[in-house]
């Protein structure tokens, strides 16, 4: 089911409040122009301009690292209580503001306004958690060897942190990463992703109401080839924490070795959703969906490979279909919208040129497999595949598009291997009502995450992340503030 373009109005109208709209950068406390080109941001539902965005060029990006730095030195030597009280006051500021951000993510990012509106408060959960985290970083006291020594381990800051934001969560990738470092004691320059910088400028904007010093958090736009280095590079920055694709992750890691900078990287993810006999049919289905078109499919947690294991393989395909096909595509603007446009026009394309490769593997497509120009914007028809077994296209690709491919497997041992044949190792699904099948899969499932019979895995206490290559370290929880601190051993003797 389509809709016409939903063009009729233009996106930021919507805002209550016009002055959560930025196009400059943000450093040291100042709205600053760049010196550089600006770029346009569009909205992928009809491609018109939103915004403007400044153009940083190195230095002016490098001068936000030291900004940072001389932030941190003050940030990092006020109490655990302070820290609390200035994130908890940008939690509140964001929240106040929800309507609006929600505005802001959909015009530039596509999904529809449920989602978005999801989003702001998923991604401000990370704020509220963190302004908690704050005040329970905690040392140890240790047993020393030698008599009348006292032995501490100490948690501090590890310094200035250069984040790197990519485009399919705009609000919830950022908060992730900023509030977790600021709770640990950090300053942050953060470069959005350039297709989605508005709600991150939007951040800021909340920040600076809520009176968070300056210079603690920056964001810096401009090209990512300039400013990425300017950043990540600069010798005061301490850390990189990154979510984006592996093979830019690849790209920070080496430029990190240089100056041994710690790492925090969720990078691609390849998930299988495993279907057993035993599951709950419906159940499962809806989850499917839900985790496959949620963002018209661009998440690194989406089901990328979706297994039937033995006779549930026809029932799970009609059900499938049945639901892909009731799909409503169009402006996420527009009442009733599930499915939104894709970030731009060469993601189309990509989307495109999988499904051809698929369907040349012997798949069938059972709905849609087409573009949508009609609509205006970068559209793609929900899409559902059908395969006899696994797709050698899709082994290690993400399909980042709302295209589901169901795939098929006699029993478990053949479904486990089919699951983890693949580089990535982010978030694993499975739908079975066994106890002793719960227990196999969780332990056999070389992933960083594993639902069983649920597919949301993203929570403010839950550590989010990969192994293999998707990534080191992990974001959310106490385990996110832990990537933002290092550990000092300090010993006392003769006392
Ligand atoms: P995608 O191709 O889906 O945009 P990327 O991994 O390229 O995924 O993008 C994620 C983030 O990484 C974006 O903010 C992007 O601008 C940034 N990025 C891309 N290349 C570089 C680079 N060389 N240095 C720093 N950041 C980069």
């Amino acid at each position: 089911m389509t809709d016409a373009p939903a063009a009729t109005r233009p996106a930021l109208d919507r805002l209550t409040d016009k002055s959560l709209c930025r196009q400059d950068a943000y450093v040291n406390g100042c709205w600053v122009g760049g010196s550089g080109a600006r770029s346009a941001v569009r909205n992928p539902a009809n491609r018109a301009m939103l915004a403007e965005v400044a153009g940083l060029t190195a230095p002016e990006a490098a001068a936000s690292v030291e900004a940072a730095a001389v932030a941190f030195e003050m940030w990092r030597r006020t109490s655990a209580f302070e820290r609390a009280k200035r994130l908890r006051a940008w939690f509140e500021a964001i929240m106040a503001a929800a309507d609006d951000l929600a505005v802001l993510i959909t015009a530039e990012n596509g999904k529809p306004q449920k989602e978005a509106k999801g989003e702001v408060v998923y991604g401000a959960q990370f704020v509220e958690w963190c302004a908690e985290q704050a005040k329970r970083i905690e040392g140890d006291v240790l047993p020393s060897p030698f008599a009348g020594a006292r032995t501490f381990a100490l948690r501090e800051p590890v310094g200035v942190v250069a984040a790197i934001a990519p485009w399919n969560f705009p609000l919830a990738m950022v908060t992730r990463k900023v509030a977790p470092a600021l709770a640990a004691g950090c300053a942050v320059t953060l470069k959005p992703a350039p297709e989605t910088p508005l709600t991150a400028l939007a951040l800021a904007a909340l920040a600076e109401r809520a009176e968070l010093p300056k210079g603690l958090f920056n964001v810096v736009t401009g090209e990512a080839s300039v400013i990425g280095p300017a950043i990540v590079e600069h010798a005061q920055t301490r850390m990189i924490a990154f979510t984006g694709s592996t093979a830019t992750g690849k790209l920070l890691m080496r430029q990190a070795a240089e100056g041994v900078r710690k790492v925090a990287l969720e990078l691609g993810g390849d998930a299988p959703f495993v279907v057993f006999p035993d599951a709950d049919l419906e159940a499962a289905a809806d989850a499917i969906m839900a985790s496959r078109f949620r963002c018209s499919g661009q998440t690194c947690v989406s089901a990328n490979r979706i297994i039937a294991v033995g006779e549930i393989g026809e029932p799970l395909l009609a059900a499938l279909e049945a639901r892909v096909a009731k799909l409503k595509v169009g402006d996420g603007f527009a009442p009733g919208v599930e499915q939104g446009p894709l970030i731009h026009d060469r993601a189309v394309a990509r989307v495109g040129g999988l499904v051809l490769a698929v369907k040349g593997e012997g798949g069938r497509v059972a709905v849609g497999g087409k573009a949508l120009p009609e609509l205006g914007g970068s559209f793609y028809a929900p899409t559902l595949i059908a395969l006899q077994g696994a797709s050698p296209t899709l082994r290690g690709a993400e399909i980042f598009g709302p295209v589901a491919v169901l795939s098929r497997a006699k029993d478990e041992a053949e479904a486990l291997a089919m699951a983890n044949d693949t580089p990535y190792g982010l978030a694993a699904y499975a739908f079975t009502r066994d106890a002793g099948r719960v227990f196999r899969l969780i332990e056999g499932l070389d992933y960083g995450m594993v639902g069983i019979n649920i597919a949301g895995l993203g929570h403010a206490s839950a550590p989010f992340g990969g192994v293999k290559q998707s990534g080191l370290g992990r974001e959310g929880g106490r385990f996110g503030v832990e990537e933002f601190l290092e550990i000092k051993f300090a010993a006392i003797g003769g006392l």
